[in-house]
């Protein structure tokens, strides 16, 4: 086990590298975070800040020869410098599980190749893949990016073959997917801590809402059947045992209007649908990826009361900074801003989460408090 006053590395300076940089020092680790933004939100308090590439090796033998063990907060860190990074310390999750996850159609095969089930889709890599496509799948389709894509980026929804020919052309002919829009009734995340011998906790599943290709609310527990919460919870385990994962893991399902459940994405860190844990959980995410990172067993996963989580996006400040005095005046309210010096649209600039008896307070509770901002 890795103990306390030891030094953990984090590749990536943004959000989730700043609550795994809190999480860590309230249990007594350093913190050194690799990020080539001078003012990223976790170089901001981490002990020591490396300003480099992440493809820069000095900088990444630095990092490794400070460090006992490294984590990522990000999932576009390229998979080769998570290898160069291994030869220096141990490096958590993987490479291998990175490399998959970074990328949809290693991703989708791998779900398929577990037997677990993902939206129809088909590989491209060149224009006939996609003529292939419309034989084999039902429009409407989304032609995603396997790589670099998020919050909805580098996706487009196309129905005809010339459409989608336009849209592969538009991003530039890469790897791309091609998959059924399927009709949703839900989308839900299960999240996960397994550490180093296997043993896994996993938190209880989680709803999620999203306004324009971008998290909204993640309310807790999901209003879903419990036994397609339990199979959520089967398939996210099932997928951490198949990738031999260590470390905090997000799996982020559809329910379709059938009542089917898919994989949509895998992500091989910490998830904005798990910051609710941060207060409402016995053992938050983020001290889940210190655990797992040190070779300490998982903590407690255990849910203390329903929550609901509500992401502040920089869309908020257009004309004046959010009235926060509204929700300090909510006693059931928990602000987490992350210290970035600029709001803009679309950029996630922090959350709050509201605690209450039952479900329905909370979002009510949560719903006054975005009216009142
Ligand atoms: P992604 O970047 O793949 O997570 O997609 C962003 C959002 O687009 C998802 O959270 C869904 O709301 C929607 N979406 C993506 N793929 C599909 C699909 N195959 N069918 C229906 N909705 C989808």
């Amino acid at each position: 086990m890795i103990l306390p006053d030891a030094t953990l590395g984090v590749l990536g300076g943004g959000q989730l590298g700043r609550m795994f940089t809190l999480a860590a020092h309230a249990m007594g680790y350093r913190v050194a975070v690799l990020d080539p933004d001078p003012h990223s939100p976790a170089g901001m308090l981490a002990d020591q800040h490396i300003a480099a590439d992440y493809r820069d090796h000095a900088a990444l033998q630095m990092l490794g020869d400070e460090c006992a063990a490294v984590t990522t907060e990000f999932e576009n860190v390229p998979a080769e410098s998570l290898d160069f990074l291994a030869r220096h310390c141990p490096v958590r999750p993987g490479a291998e599980a990175v490399r998959i996850a970074q990328d949809r159609i290693a991703e989708k095969s791998f779900v398929r190749d577990h037997d677990l089930a993902t939206a129809p889709f088909v590989a491209v890599y060149e224009a006939g893949d996609i003529e292939q496509g419309f034989s084999e799948l039902e429009p409407p389709m989304l032609l995603k990016t396997a790589r670099l894509g998020y919050d909805g980026k580098g996706q487009m929804e196309v129905n005809t073959l010339d459409e989608a020919l336009a849209a592969f052309g538009q991003f530039g002919n890469p790897p791309c997917v091609l998959e059924e829009r399927v009709e949703l009734a839900a989308e839900v995340s299960v999240i996960l801590a397994r550490g180093l011998d296997g043993e896994t906790a996993v938190y209880p599943v989680g709803e999620n809402h999203h306004v324009g290709g971008i998290l909204d609310t993640t309310l807790v527990p999901a209003r879903i059947r419990q036994e397609t919460a339990d199979e959520a919870v089967d398939m996210a385990a099932r997928l951490a045992d198949g990738l031999g994962y260590c470390g905090v893991m997000a799996v982020e399902f559809f329910i379709t209007a059938q009542g089917a459940l898919l994989i949509n994405e895998i992500a091989p860190r910490p998830h904005n649908s798990g910051h609710y844990t941060l207060d409402a959980s016995l053992t938050s995410q983020f001290e889940q990826q210190v655990r797992c990172l040190c070779g300490l067993p998982p903590g407690d996963s255990l849910l203390l009361s329903p929550v609901v989580m509500v992401n502040l996006l920089g869309d908020l400040w257009a004309d004046r900074a959010p009235r926060w005095e509204r929700l300090f005046r909510q006693p059931q309210a928990k602000l987490h801003l992350y210290g970035k010096r600029h709001a803009r649209p679309g950029r996630k600039m922090g959350h709050f989460n509201v605690l209450a008896p039952d479900l329905d307070q909370a979002i009510g509770i949560a719903e006054r408090i975005r009216a009142e901002l």
